[in-house]
């Protein structure tokens, strides 16, 4: 059993969890300029990797916040836990990060775009 450590309430048992799938998947809005296949991409396609990966969890017998969780579908090990809205700031957090084939598709493109000109505001 995993000791799963919630951002909001500490250390608890994985049974007071659930995991929610991938982590990261931006959104495309209406107005996006995506292609069928882009959008079929971002609707259908999922990641399942055989190692690194981040997950969205929630402590649905606790808290009931959300959080995301860097962790080894091998080795069940948790390199972090972190609150949605930031991004991994571990060594292997940031290597599953980058390495996640959604970061090349175009709906994550215009997501990083529009968070850049966000931030020149
Ligand atoms: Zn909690």
């Amino acid at each position: 059993m995993l000791n799963i450590k919630c951002p909001y309430c500490g250390f608890r048992d994985e049974i007071e969890f659930s995991c929610g799938g991938e982590a990261h998947i931006s959104r495309p809005e209406l107005n996006d300029k995506l292609s069928d296949k882009e959008w079929s991409e971002y609707l259908y396609s999922s990641y399942n990797p055989k190692g690194l990966f981040i997950e969205r969890w929630v402590h649905s017998a606790g808290c009931r916040q959300w959080f995301n969780m860097v962790r080894n579908t091998v080795t069940n090990e948790i390199y972090e836990v972190y609150k949605i809205g930031s991004l991994p700031k571990t060594k292997e957090g940031l290597l599953a990060f980058k390495n996640n084939w959604r970061r090349k598709t175009k709906s994550e493109l215009i997501d990083l775009k529009k968070k850049k000109n966000n931030a020149r505001k």
